[in-house]
């Protein structure tokens, strides 16, 4: 990473590495080749209640919490690995599931080293009127997928 933000120390994890993105910021690429339905890494970071996520978030544009449940969630700001990275993407690679309280990774879709790793974040905690930029063929326009 470059410029003035603040570093942040990221737990080394196999397969998967934080670089710069033609998507947002800062992005997570595979570094291995991951096969359709095989784990990519698990999201991991400090547990939060959603009072304590709410604050932390609060004027925040890059969000790093992800919901557990709809009590807890993961600040992968904390302690975590390049998971943290995943950008959204309307046309993901990878998808989510939460197992256990811990929310992991898998591929979507057989995934090559280099390959950015995206997911569709489809309900985050970004505003419902947040835009998308991430360029795929099928971009909905919207990062939230928004039930009408
Ligand atoms: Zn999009």
């Amino acid at each position: 990473m470059t410029g003035t933000r603040r570093m942040r120390k990221i737990e080394a994890v196999e397969g998967i590495e934080a670089r710069k993105s033609p998507i947002d910021g800062t992005g997570c690429f595979a570094t291995a080749a991951f096969r359709k339905g095989r784990k990519i890494a698990e999201l991991t970071g400090e547990r939060v209640s959603r009072v304590e996520a709410a604050r932390r978030m609060r004027g925040k544009e890059r969000l790093h919490i992800c919901a557990i449940d709809p009590y807890w969630g993961i600040d992968s700001s904390v302690g975590g690995n390049a998971a943290q990275f995943i950008n959204h993407s309307c046309q993901p690679n990878s998808f989510v599931r939460i197992m256990h309280g811990h929310i992991i990774f898998f591929a979507l879709r057989d995934i090559a080293p280099g390959e950015e790793i995206t997911l569709d974040y489809v309900e985050s905690y970004h505003s419902d009127d947040k835009r998308c930029d991430c360029g795929a063929p099928k971009c909905r326009g919207t990062i939230n997928l928004i039930k009408r």
